[in-house]
């Protein structure tokens, strides 16, 4: 590389005649001035050496055998100066020195003539050598802009042999690509090493599809070198093929640092699309992915909820609190809306991309949210509900403790709307209404969805807490043997009064408190509440009752909690064979195989095992035989027809028949009428439950009936 270096400007180039023959020097002198040179001249090595270092000259004629320093040091020492070593050497030597030449090459000489001289050939020799020196400097010269350019534009060259599979760089591209040196070849896989893992498929692709000449290269990526940041590199590159013009040759292309710029657009990027203050998109960027959103929910037949979110009381902190703690509420907001959303799986995944969060800040205390993939718009109301749930833990800011509320509008696309902003607009009167109806809630635009929705937004924001406010109770039906006139036992069933709802079906709110996980502690609370009734209704003498629990089929599918519930019998000291387990046929058909190692379990452990609903749903008699079970309860929906029907006759007679035949007790549910209850003992079915015996109860209610147990047992028995 020639930087830095200084030549000088002179009207005729400089030689220097370095000959300890003085009719030599003068006469090579003599030639060259006659072609237009300027000489010096050199007695002997030393001199020669300041002389060359003084003048600088153009070409050094220097003669190899010299007394003192020889041409071959003086060559030497010329060529270890930076100034002097690309200077033209032509030496001199005798006619049959081929090792001498051959050293004077290897120290670097650039020419050498014989003696005696001939005067035109010198002449020549000068003359090619001073324009071989032009050209090389001339190219250097151009190299050295052409790196200096590089440099500043981050850019570098590369080569990739296509057969060899291996990779050449200019000194910016080995930078970038951490290949220590330039022009060192590598293989093309050391390259792709560096290129981050996560897009190193698509750089692979380019390069596929650049080479099979479909497009040129033109791609960005991020490299990682060990012990560096990653930088963004842009690479193009294009191919050249052989003379057919089918096969690939080489690739040449360019690389370019796109860090900075990279990192700019990044900053531009967050400026223009991100709330400052909660880090939450803008309405400039929420909307476009929303359009996005919805198109891909009109193509999917799904509905997509927008949730407009506003402070009840932000004023007043800001207000009272000053400013400062206004934006410290409003970022904490910020964070507790994404996380409730982050949980939620109906927020869809693909139009937002990963990393994009479905929460807006509007400005002020407004924020917007979406919800995509809804099979139906009600759906929205249980995210609401979390979102004001959430709200409502106590936030503490600069040592002040505070209790946030918002109000919510909802509006559903495409029920509500047919672009973003209609469904907005609703929204924002669905928001209007809310902050009218009282504040901390939640409205629907829709009247439609806004009664059944809020009805269940209300029972499972509620439910969470129906345990600890003592709002759950349990009834017990009274389940009989008929032909001995016996009471058994009766099933637990549970009831919840709800403060604003009234009772509450547990066919309503079993299938909610499976969605939010609330069956475990519920069914805790059953088993418990139902252990402790048992041990008191013994203590009346009634040894014999067994209670039935149904146990909901989400509960086999977290089996430790399942066991954990069941092992409270024991703990209360109830033995477990008082304690029926009704399941449904819906628990066995998950996971069939950890369903029988369950059910074994808690069989070994003395627990009966009843089969619940049979006839309801699937059916299926092989579970019958599969699983070991000791009751089956035949479904009302059976029973409600029975009499009067052969068909159904015929149904429920084969039914006992075959729990009879595989040692299961048929016990007939929701009899209403005596005339049920004779087809059925007619049938073989001693032991049965239903309104005509006895409502679900309160525990009093059913006490008597244990008090009163055998005289007799049931009104409509006596009878
Ligand atoms: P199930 O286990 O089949 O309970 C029997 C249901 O039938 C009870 O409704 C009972 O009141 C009703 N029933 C009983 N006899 C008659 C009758 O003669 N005619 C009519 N029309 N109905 C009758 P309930 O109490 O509303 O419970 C409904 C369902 O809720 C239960 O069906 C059960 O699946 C579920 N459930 C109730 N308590 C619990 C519980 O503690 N845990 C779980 N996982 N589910 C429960
Ligand atoms: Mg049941
Ligand atoms: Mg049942």
């Amino acid at each position: 590389m020639l930087t830095g270096r200084t030549s000088r400007v002179r009207s005729q180039p400089l030689i220097l005649i370095a000959d300890d023959d003085l009719v030599m020097r003068c006469t090579m002198g003599g030639v060259l001035r006659e072609s237009g040179y300027a000489i010096v001249e050199a007695e002997n090595g030393l001199q020669a050496l300041e002389l060359a270092e003084t003048h600088r000259p153009d070409v050094i004629v220097l003669d190899l055998i010299m007394p003192g320093i020889d041409g071959f040091e003086v060559c030497t020492r010329i060529r270890q100066n930076p100034e002097l070593a690309d200077t033209p050497v032509l030496v001199l030597t005798g006619l049959e020195e081929s090792q001498a030449i051959l050293h004077a090459f290897e120290i670097g000489a650039t020419d050498f003539a014989t003696k005696p001289v001939s005067a035109p050939l010198l002449s020549h020799r000068v003359r090619f050598m001073l324009r071989s020196t032009v050209a090389l400097r001339d190219l250097r010269d151009s190299e050295s802009r052409l790196a200096d350019a590089q440099r500043l534009a981050q850019l570098g060259n590369w080569e990739w042999d296509v057969n060899s599979g291996t990779v050449v760089g200019s000194v910016e591209a080995s930078g970038l690509l951490g290949f220590g040196d330039s022009g060192q070849r590598h293989h093309i896989e050391d390259m792709y090493a560096r290129v981050d893992l996560c897009d190193l498929p698509m750089i692979r692709e380019a390069m596929a599809s650049a080479i099979q000449g479909d497009c040129a290269l033109d791609v960005s990526c991020r490299l990682v070198l060990p012990g560096q940041q990653s930088r963004s590199v842009h690479l193009l590159g294009r191919v050249i093929r052989g003379q057919n013009g089918d096969e690939a040759l080489r690739m040449t292309g360019t690389i370019q640092d796109i860090t900075e710029r990279t990192r700019a657009e990044d900053r531009i990027r967050s400026l223009a699309y991100y709330d400052g203050l909660t880090g939450l998109p803008n309405r400039l960027l929420f909307t476009d992915k929303v359009r996005m959103a919805m198109s891909l929910a009109s193509r999917r037949g799904s509905k997509l909820a927008l949730l407009l979110v506003d402070l009840d009381n932000f004023k007043g902190i800001n207000d009272s609190l000053g400013h400062n703690a206004g934006d410290k509420v409003l970022k904490a907001v910020g964070e507790r809306l994404r996380d409730v959303i982050r949980d939620h799986d109906t927020v869809v995944r693909d139009p937002f991309r990963d990393e994009f969060c479905p929460v807006a800040r509007l400005g002020g205390d407004e924020f917007l949210i979406a919800i995509a993939n809804l099979k139906s718009g009600e759906d929205a109301a249980v995210v609401a509900g979390r979102l004001l749930a959430s709200l409502r833990a106590p936030l503490i800011v600069d040592e002040n403790e505070l209790f946030m509320a918002a109000s919510i509008g909802i509006s559903v696309f495409p029920d509500d709307g047919s672009d973003f902003e209609e469904i907005f607009k609703n929204a924002d009167v669905a928001l209007y209404h809310a902050k009218d109806a009282g504040r901390n809630t939640a409205e629907f635009f829709s009247a439609s969805l806004n009664e059944a929705a809020m009805y269940r937004m209300l029972i499972e924001t509620s439910m969470r807490r129906s345990l600890e406010r003592n709002e759950m109770s349990l009834h017990y039906q009274p389940q009989y043997d008929v032909v001995e006139n016996r009471l058994l036992g009766a099933e637990a069933l549970l009831r919840w009064q709800h403060p604003d709802l009234g009772s509450v079906s547990p066919a309503q709110f079993i299938p909610l408190a499976e969605r939010i996980g609330m069956i475990a502690p519920l069914t805790e609370f059953v088993m418990t509440s139902a252990c402790r009734q048992l041990r008191e209704w013994q203590q009346l003498g009634a040894h014999d009752l067994t209670i039935a629990v149904n146990l909901s089929a989400q509960l086999f599918r977290q089996p430790d909690l399942l066991l954990q519930v069941c092992a409270i019998p024991a703990s209360m000291g109830i033995d477990a064979s008082s304690i029926e387990l009704e399941i449904t046929e819906t628990a066995l058909l998950d996971d069939a195989q950890e369903a029988e190692r369950v059910l074994a379990l808690l069989r070994a452990r003395g627990f009966r095992i009843a089969l619940d609903d049979f006839g309801a749903g699937f059916s299926s008699l092989s579970h019958l035989r599969r699983f070991t079970l000791d009751t089956l309860k035949i479904d009302r929906s059976f029973i409600r027809d029975l009499v009067g029907s052969t068909r159904e006759i015929e149904i429920v007679g084969a039914l006992i028949a075959l729990a009879r035949r595989l040692g299961v007790e048929p016990v007939a549910e929701g009899i209403e009428e005596i005339s049920q209850q004779a087809v059925l003992v007619s049938l073989g079915c001693r032991v049965m439950q239903g309104y005509l015996f006895g409502r679900p109860m309160s525990v009093a209610d059913f006490t008597t009936l244990v008090q009163q147990a055998g005289n007799p047992a049931c009104p409509a028995l006596a009878a």
